[in-house]
């Protein structure tokens, strides 16, 4: 061991072998990514004891340190990056996005001013722009790039909240929410729990909101839409997470705009609807909300962590989210980008954002977004032909839940779907009873996938009714 640290690090830095042999690990994991088991193996899971240690008082050497990383830690990976997880709304990640990251993270910049990253500021710019054209959105309309759609919602409806107050002469970042005008919230029965949560951390709340009753794909009914006003936020969504389905934006958007409420959407992978020609009727209408949240790590299958925050109110977005600063900052050239985010600090996601957009272009993403939805076609399809399996949604986008006869039979399915590992699929309720969701959101996905699945569900459920008595 060299006599100090900073000899050490400065070797394992001129040396090109720690990095090379680092990439060579993330290679061999590509490359068994779809062959591997989808869930870890109990084994693996077991080998992860070894990193349970106390911190280590002598320096370990950086090659052993990322080959310890990829010798226990790469088998008890959940193998998102192939094309048979099923679970969550999990992407993949587009080649050129990856590569794209690894060269912004030998640039590690930080993104909160212009001065600090002057390539940052310039790709967000560019980003934006584009993002407003995929997404049909007015010219206008500004963009934060967040870790993923839970950021994206609080800011969007941070950015409402200050709003809605300011039109009744309330400056909620100097006087709080104690004593403040009220303010009304609209949303479905079926919105996300991190809408849930950023009223929550809003303080804003869930006993004031009030619920529209949805229909059976989970859609606000518009009939049952309350009376709107000026004070009113609507909270609507694009993909309701479950089923995939999309509120009618036209109408619900419309009776908004009539009443100057705000308008959100939550289109945390179904926004993306919008740049495939033959999906785009979803997101009809959703030009007229005023903020939207959208995620990279979804659909358009970025690395983690990635999320949009859409608004065209921009006074609106960057009041709720500045920091000291004063309106100067909106005069000025270019992009500070804190003023668009929570944090101050922050990596320069949008690298990957701009090389998976350049990368795929609007033929490729109308593509890629297709073949999701065909996919998830092909899937409902298959399934519905095996005796046992009920589909329960209109497979409008990517999602499709589905059931066993009883609640006990499809968790017992679940269970040994995701023992069997070929591939991997969460549970939920719908409609009071337990179903089982899939989501495909992987570019991987290929209609073999999708053939292994379906294999992989009936078998389960040949084992499973062998032994759950209904
Ligand atoms: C995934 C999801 C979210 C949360 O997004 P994260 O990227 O996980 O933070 C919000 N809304 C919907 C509809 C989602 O599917």
């Amino acid at each position: 061991m060299p006599a100090n640290i900073q000899q050490q690090l400065f070797k394992d830095r001129e040396t090109a072998t720690l990095f090379e042999r680092a990439l060579q690990h993330g290679l061999d994991y590509l490359q068994t990514a779809n062959e591997r088991e989808v869930y870890p193996s109990e084994a693996a899971l077991q080998q992860l004891e070894e990193f349970a240690e106390d911190f280590p008082s002598q320096s370990t050497p950086a090659t052993a340190v990322v080959d310890t990383l990829h010798q226990y830690g790469s088998p008890a990976t959940v193998t998102v990056s192939g094309g048979r997880y099923f679970g969550f709304v999990n992407g993949s990640y587009v080649p050129a996005g990856l590569a794209a990251k690894l060269i912004g993270d030998f640039w590690d910049q930080n993104t909160a001013m212009q001065v600090l990253s002057p390539i940052a500021a310039r790709l967000e710019t560019v980003v934006e722009g584009w993002l407003a054209d995929i997404f049909g959105l007015p010219s206008t309309t500004v963009t934060g790039f967040v870790s993923g759609s839970s950021m994206a919602n609080f800011c969007a409806l941070a950015a409402a909240r200050y709003r809605l107050l300011a039109k009744q002469n309330w400056d909620v970042n100097q006087r709080g929410l104690w004593g403040a005008p009220a303010i009304r919230v609209v949303t479905g029965k079926q919105a996300h729990s991190t809408v849930k949560k950023s009223l929550a951390l809003l303080g804003i709340g869930l006993e004031q909101v009030e619920w529209v009753p949805v229909d059976e794909q989970g859609r606000i009914l518009v009939d049952a839409l309350p009376a709107l006003d000026s004070r009113t936020l609507l909270i609507l969504q694009a993909g309701e997470v479950n089923s995939g389905a999309f509120d009618h934006f036209s109408e619900l958007c419309k009776r908004a705009r009539a009443a100057d409420a705000w308008v959100h959407i939550d289109g945390a992978f179904g926004l993306w609807a919008a740049a495939a020609k033959e999906f785009n009727y979803l997101t009809k209408g959703i030009e007229l909300a005023h903020s939207w949240a959208a995620d990279g790590h979804k659909t358009l299958n970025t690395p983690y962590d990635c999320g949009l925050v859409m608004c065209v109110d921009q006074e609106a977005l960057v009041s709720s989210l500045h920091m000291g600063g004063s309106y100067l900052v909106l005069s000025e050239q270019g992009r500070d980008s804190m003023f668009y985010t929570p944090e101050m600090s922050r990596r320069a996601r949008v690298v990957e954002v701009w090389a998976t957009l350049k990368n795929l272009g609007r033929q490729g993403l109308d593509e890629m977004v297709s073949n999701l939805c065909y996919r998830a076609q092909q899937f409902a399809t298959e399934i519905g032909q095996v005796a046992g399996f009920t589909v329960l949604n209109d497979v409008v986008f990517n999602q499709v839940i589905v059931r066993c006869g009883s609640d006990e039979l499809t968790d017992a399915v679940i269970a040994e779907i995701q023992a069997q590992r070929t591939c991997w699929v969460g549970g939920s309720v719908w409609e009071g009873r337990k179903v089982i969701r899939i989501s495909v959101c992987s570019w991987l996905t290929t209609a073999e996938d999708i053939s292994r699945a379906v294999a992989s569900f009936s078998s389960a459920l040949s084992v499973c009714e062998k032994v759950v008595i209904k």
